[in-house]
């Protein structure tokens, strides 16, 4: 199997061992790269969900990465994105079959396996039905049950200590189970994004309130969350993922048919960018991660499709100026979100979820108020009937002219 790399801070589409891609660029890297000391595999397997062909290629690429670290007697914590109801084939929720093969590798090691997720809205339980996690770990000598003790962390300044499931400080191991999809606000939401999920449920409402409209300081809150509770291995559903007005039902879901593991989000993050074409320095959490010298060299081992215009969510530009400006332009410049009248069934869910209070239930209809919404999208997350997406503002589609104008 061919390897290439991608250099840390730039983005460089790589490369299939049957030649998709031009490969030229991407072997002189290697040649100037190879020894450098931060260096993180990132493993690239073609898959689907058929269960008899996805479970050797789990079990390759997570004994490749994880293998000596899952040992008899171990506690391990498999954490997928479970975050709200939905149906496999929405792709919204790492798929049930990923998930019965992280259990039953772990079990296979004599090691003891929890399954465990912060839902933003409804019973953990009902997600597994729905999803059809039960269906498929019926059986298995394994702990399914929402996080719910915390215990405080401190994950430096300017956070302080805040607190984090207590499963997942205390886990021997994590194994980290990633969705591949858009986020309205992050842009995508992939392996290093998902450790958000080990801070409980209102919790995350509050660190959404407390960074705003500031999306580079939720980013920066995100890194430092993921560095506190760093998962050991993360392996990545890119099988069908989600593609347009993620991370909720509103998302297309897009069949790529790969399977992607790494020991290091980041370096996973990153080769999944290069996959799909999106340059890192529009990810808010890997230009974050950049800043502070996590970002390794990246060695891909496999083949990795070539992924034509992945469609983004609407987000917003990164706001440059004077402090005192700068809430008032995200506030006109970052997308908004909005409600399709016809589709939305008044559930209410996204009222509950908000963490802003910026939703309104009139008679027939819900209102925001945008002076209140700080653009965090956890509405369009939950909403089950697909009625919100978020819209560009004339101030961000101006700011996005000048920028590409000057850039
Ligand atoms: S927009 Fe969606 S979540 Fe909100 S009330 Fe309507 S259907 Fe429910
Ligand atoms: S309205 Fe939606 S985007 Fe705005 S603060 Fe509330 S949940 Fe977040």
């Amino acid at each position: 199997m061919r390897r290439y790399i991608l250099p840390a801070c730039r983005t460089y589409y790589s490369c299939a061992a049957n030649g998709q891609r031009d490969i030229s660029d991407l072997i002189l890297y290697k040649k100037l790269l190879l020894g450098e000391k931060n260096m993180a595999n990132v493993i690239v397997r073609n898959a689907t969900y058929q269960y008899d062909l996805l479970r050797p290629i789990f079990f390759e690429m997570i004994e490749k990465l994880a293998g000596d670290k899952i040992k008899p007697g171990s506690r391990v914590l498999i954490k997928p994105n479970m975050l709200s109801s939905a149906h496999p084939e929405d792709a919204v929720l790492t798929h049930p079959q990923v998930l019965r093969a992280a259990v039953e590798y772990v079990l296979e090691k004599g090691a003891r396996a929890q399954v465990s997720d912060s839902p933003a809205i409804g019973s953990f339980e009902k997600i597994l039905k729905q999803n059809g996690a039960k269906d498929a770990l019926q059986g298995l000598d394994v702990i399914c049950a929402p996080f719910q003790d915390a215990v405080e962390v401190d994950i430096g300044k300017p956070y302080g200590r805040i607190e984090v499931a207590r499963d997942a400080v205390e886990a021997d191991v994590i194994i980290n189970l990633p969705k591949l999809k858009t986020h309205s606000q992050m842009l995508l939401t992939l392996a290093a994004k998902n450790m958000f999920g080990c801070i409980i449920g209102f919790k995350k409402s509050q660190w959404h309130m407390r960074a705003g409209t500031d999306t580079m300081f939720f980013a920066s809150l995100l890194v430092a969350i993921h560095q506190a509770v760093q998962p050991t291995v993360s392996i990545l559903d890119g099988i069908l993922a989600l593609e347009g007005e993620g991370p909720g039902k509103r998302g297309i879901p897009r069949k790529i048919g790969v399977l992607m593991g790494s020991d290091n989000s980041f370096a996973l993050d990153m080769a999944v960018c290069a996959m799909i074409g999106v340059p890192q320095s529009k990810m808010p959490m890997l230009k974050v991660a950049g800043d502070r010298q996590l970002l390794p060299e990246v060695e891909i081992e496999g083949t990795m499709p070539r992924v034509e215009n992945f469609q983004l969510p609407e987000t917003g530009q990164p706001i440059f100026g004077p402090a005192f400006l700068q809430n008032f332009l995200r506030r006109h410049t970052l997308a908004r979100p909005v409600c399709d009248q016809p589709l939305c069934k008044l559930c209410g869910k996204c009222r509950t979820i908000c963490p802003a209070g910026a939703i309104d239930e009139k008679e027939a209809s819900i209102e925001f108020d945008y002076g209140k919404c700080i653009r965090c999208y956890c509405c369009l997350e939950v909403c089950p009937y697909a009625a919100l997406h978020s819209r560009e503002t004339l101030g961000g589609r101006l700011t996005r002219t000048i920028i590409n104008k000057f850039s």
